[in-house]
This record gives structure tokens, sequence and C-alpha cells, in this order.
């Protein structure tokens, strides 16, 4: 079936609820563009509170009965939807290259980090296992269980259109919960995809419903009585606001906010992997990752070569359409792309050196595409709001410092803590730097430290509201609430009234 169009005649992206698409009753449309092209190639569905509502009473009503479904059967769906995902990830990796505009290799690298979450999540029945104590009083065992909260609220951000939802749906949908997705209006297929191919895993329809919109949407999800928890990623003023909106209307809520992630490279570090690693964590994706390397901190008698070996590498970076082979796509809207060009400007005012200015590079692309190449500055004054700024876009800043004091001070001073990374050969600095770094993920010789599945996701202060981080451990616990059963059976020798404060005998 032909999607539906609007008066432009460009297909309308509608809400996935209950099992199939609706329109909902909203008339409100955004825009989605091709960025490397620079035109608008769809419009999605701009859900309003009445949409919410009805995608809620059709989650509720299903978690009547997916709360209560086997966790061999939960875990059947997981299994199929991992082999349907391994499958056609190839189809999902397109329309992520389409909407966002990341180079098809970063699309593929994305999915992969997904899927490692549904795997862990297909491991659901040991994770679930509670605990027991036997006797603990005569005759008296306590046991632990964990139980689905209900219908939980998604609402993620546009730089990871398939990774940041399969960080939360795949564990949610395992431990027994009714999702309502919320991603976000600028990349919208990619959420839809991933919920039809549940249903094609045979997920029963209700239990993972994608709705789309703005603020409207998430002030609707944000204050709905019958969504028990939140988990958002986004940038850290929304997050801040989410996680106050929604703990204040009684949810439980993780909140992922935004970053400025730096590394700090000692004089005794191998100085062509530090490099390879700027290159790699500060400019794929263009930039537009929360995990991002957007500072270096070099000890200033290896700034020099340091800069010099970044700037040989950048020279070979081919920007372009992400669909035709090249190491860096478009960002993702042309005011962003402005605003991330603006930067450049602010850097030189403020007597930062432009070493490598990207604003007019060679494009293998239309000419419309929203283009910034990898730009790299020097000297990049710490009172610059370059420096302050989550510029998110491919700009990789210098900045040099003394020695590790001046390193591990300005990085802890600032108000993110999501990822910061230490490169050195020595192990005595870097253990020292993991044990004082104020950030949620730390890397060592790495500079794009995302724990795998098994662990958990999330950093510190303004990068993180709220205790639970993502998946791993943190994910099971957020989704679920722990019910202690302590039980005895009728012995003959039990009995008798005691009003006293119940003890253990
Ligand atoms: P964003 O905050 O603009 O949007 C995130 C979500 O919030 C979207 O679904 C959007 O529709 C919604 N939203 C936007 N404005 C809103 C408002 N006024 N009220 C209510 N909801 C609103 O973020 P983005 O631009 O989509 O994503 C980039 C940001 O996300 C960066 O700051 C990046 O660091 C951050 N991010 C963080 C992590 C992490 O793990 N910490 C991961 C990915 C992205």
């Amino acid at each position: 079936m032909n999607p539906p169009t609007d008066t432009d005649n460009l297909p309308v992206l509608d809400h996935y609820v209950d099992g199939g698409l609706t329109s909902g009753s909203s008339e409100r449309l955004g825009d989605v563009f091709d960025p490397a092209r620079g035109v608008v190639q769809r419009h999605v569905r701009l859900a309003s509170a009445a949409d919410v509502e009805a995608a809620v009473a059709v989650a509720k009503k299903a978690f009547s009965s997916w709360g209560q479904v086997s966790v061999a059967k939960r875990q059947a769906v997981m299994f199929s939807f991992r082999e349907l995902l391994a499958a056609r990830q190839g189809e999902l990796a397109e329309i992520l290259t389409s909407e966002h505009g990341k180079v098809l290799s970063d699309a593929a690298g994305e999915i992969a980090r997904g899927l490692e979450v549904v795997e862990f999540a297909c491991a659901l029945p040991h994770l679930l296992k509670g605990s027991v104590s036997e006797n603990v009083s005569t005759d008296v065992d306590v046991f632990s269980v964990k139980q689905p909260l209900g219908v939980v609220g998604v609402i993620s951000p546009f730089n990871f259109p398939a990774m940041v939802p399969m960080w939360f749906f795949p564990i949610a949908i395992a431990t027994g919960n009714c999702v309502i997705l919320k991603p976000s209006e600028k990349d919208p297929s990619a959420a839809n995809w991933m919920a039809e191919l549940m249903t094609e895993a045979g997920l029963p329809p209700g239990v993972f419903n994608v709705v789309h919109g703005d603020k409207e949407a998430v002030d609707a999800i944000l204050t709905h009585p019958d969504i028990a928890s939140i988990s958002f990623v986004g940038s850290t003023p929304i997050a801040q606001y989410v996680y106050e909106t929604g703990t204040a209307h009684g949810k439980r809520v993780q909140a992922l906010g935004g970053a400025k992630n730096h590394m700090l490279v000692l004089p005794d570090a191998d100085l062509d992997l530090v490099a390879d690693s700027a290159v790699n964590a500060g400019f794929g994706s263009a930039g537009e990752r929360c995990m991002a390397v957007s500072v270096v901190l070099a000890v200033d008698s290896v700034a020099d070569p340091l800069i010099e070996k970044i700037r040989e590498r950048m020279s070979t970076l081919k920007i372009g359409d992400g669909r035709r082979g090249c190491d860096m796509g478009p960002l993702i809207t042309r005011d962003h792309r402005d605003k991330v060009a603006s930067y450049v400007d602010v850097a030189a005012a403020d007597g930062a050196t432009v070493v490598v200015d990207g604003r007019g590079d060679e494009v293998d692309g239309e000419p419309d595409g929203f283009w910034m190449g990898p730009t790299l500055l020097d000297k990049v004054p710490t009172t610059s709001t370059v420096y302050t700024d989550e510029i998110f876009g491919p700009v990789l800043s210098v900045v040099r410092v003394s020695g590790y004091p001046e390193g591990i001070e300005l990085i802890n001073s600032g108000p993110y803590g999501n990822g910061s990374a230490i490169f050195t050969n020595d192990g005595g600095a870097a253990r020292r730097f993991q044990r004082e770094v104020e950030a949620g993920m730390v890397g060592i010789n790495v500079p794009i430290p995302v724990p795998v599945a098994y662990h958990s996701f999330g950093g510190w202060k303004a990068s993180l509201f709220g205790d639970a981080k993502a998946y791993g451990p943190h994910g099971v616990d957020f989704f679920t609430r722990e019910k202690a059963v302590t039980q005895r059976w009728l012995d003959p020798s039990h009995g008798g009234l005691n009003l006293g404060f119940p003890q253990h005998t």
C-alpha cells in the first residue's frame, strides 16, 4: 500500500499504534529532510495530547496480557527480533543514512551497538531471577521477584535514531512492559521500521507503539497518569525539564543529557594512536555523537606534533553523501549546520588559531546538502563558548595544558560528565585518572568508551538526571519493581495470638 501523502505529494509518516499505522487526530506535520540533498523528503505526524492518550490506552490494555506472558514466550519474541534485525539491518542502515545523513558504515555501526542490547535482552530469564533466603525464621522463607512497571515512555534524540531506542525498548518489553516511543521528529522512520519488525517477530499489538511528535507529545507523555516511567535522551536543558516534570508527576525518570568530552594526552602517549582516535572520535557521524571527543587536552610538549598528525589525517577524509562511500556525511539541518559553522568565527575572534576550516570543503554530494567539513582549532581559550558549549558538529578544539594536574582540573570543573579519555603509556597515571575523573564513562587509550550492553551507559553531572543509567543491569532494574515475599506454610507447631512486632525465632 502506498503511504498517505500531503498537499506537497510527499509521503507522510503515521504513528504506529496497536500493531498498525494510524494518522491520529492532529493535523500538524513536521518536515523530514534528506540532509545530503538539502530537501524535504517526507512529512511526519506531530501528535496531539489526544493522540498520546489514545496510544497509552492501547498500551495499557496490552499490558494486562503482555505482563502475564511467560518469560519463555517473551524471550522467544526477542530471539526472533534479533534474527530478523541481523538479517535485514541493511534496510535500516539505508533509512538512517537517508534521514540522519551519517554514512552507511556508521549507520551499520549504530545498528550493531543496538543489536548488542537486543542480545542482552534475550538473556532476560537469567537477569530476572530473584533471590531466595531459606528459613529466615523457623519455617519462614523470603524471596524477591522483579515485576514490570506497566506502560513506559521512551523519548529519543535525532543522532541515534535506531541505537538509542534500542537502549531501552528491548529490555522494557522483555521484562514485560508496554512501550510508547516518541522518536526525534527529525529522523522518525527508523522507529516505525523497528516497531513493524517487532510485530513480525511475534510481538502482540499494542505492546510497542510509536507516537511521533514534538513538545506537545512529550508533555502529554510526561504528565500522563498511566505512564510509569520515562527514559529520555537528548540535550541537557530538555533532559533537566523532562526529569523535573516527569518526577513531579510521580514517574521514575532516567534523563540522559548533553556532553563535552575531553581526551587528555600525556607526553608518553603513542601519538599515532592519539591522532587516529581524535579524528575518528571527533569527526565520526560529523561530530553528532554524545560520546564524540570535542576537546583534545594536549600537554604542551606534544601539542605541535600531534596537531600535525591530526591535520594530515583530516586531509584524507572524504566528505559527502553517505550513500557514496564517503567518510563523513552532512549535518542534520541547515540551521544546525549554520550554528556549528558560526563557531569558527567565534573561535578566531576569541583568539584561537583556526588550523583547518571545514566550511568550504569540497564535497561529493548535492550542493544544497547541509555540509560542514572537519574543522580543527588550536589554543582555544577555555573562556570561549567554543570551549564551553556543546557544539555537536565536526569541530575539534585543542587546548594546551601544562600537565596532568591542569588537565584533570579542567575536565572536572566542566558541567558535563559523560565520557572522558586519557592517552598515556603510564599505568600509574591512567589509574589515577580513572579514579579522579568526574565522568560516568572513562576511556584509557580508548576515545569513545561506550560500555558494552551488559554494563550500563550513562554520565555524571549534567549528562544524566536520575539514578539509573541506560541498559545493562541498570536497565533491568529501571524497568522492573522488586517485590519481597515472606512465606510460611501452615505447620501445626505455629499459631496463637501475638501483637508484638514480628521477630525471627
Ligand atoms: P533534543 O533535546 O533537541 O531532543 C531530544 C528529544 O526531546 C526529541 O525527541 C525532541 O522531540 C524532544 N524535545 C525537543 N525539544 C523539546 C521541548 N522543548 N520540550 C519537550 N521535548 C522536546 O536533542 P537532539 O538535538 O535530538 O539530540 C542531540 C542532543 O542529545 C545532544 O545534546 C546530545 O549530547 C544528546 N545525546 C545524549 C546522549 C547521552 O547518552 N547522554 C545520547 C545521544 C544524544
